[in-house]
């Protein structure tokens, strides 16, 4: 599964911006992994043990902060970008 950058969505699954299917979750990215992982959306991630670590090592706390999966390096990304 290729990670993607969206904007923050009402709701998940969101939209895929490629497959315009109902697949997307929020993910949050482990410093030490280097990866993104997907966790539980913002309402449940209160709920789920363990939720918010990494669930590698299960001890680093994942961040919302990492570089871009499509190496755009930026948030300003432009709709319609091919
Ligand atoms: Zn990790």
């Amino acid at each position: 599964m290729q990670p993607v950058v969206h904007d923050i969505a009402a709701s998940f699954p969101a939209a895929h911006p490629t497959t315009g299917k109902l697949t997307l979750r929020p993910a949050l990215f482990c410093p030490t992994c280097q990866k993104w992982y997907p966790v539980p959306p913002p309402n449940e991630i209160t709920r789920v043990p363990g939720a918010g670590k990494c669930p590698k090592d299960k001890k680093t706390l994942l961040i919302a902060d990492g570089p871009w999966p499509d190496g755009s390096g930026s948030a300003t990304k432009s709709a319609g970008k091919p």
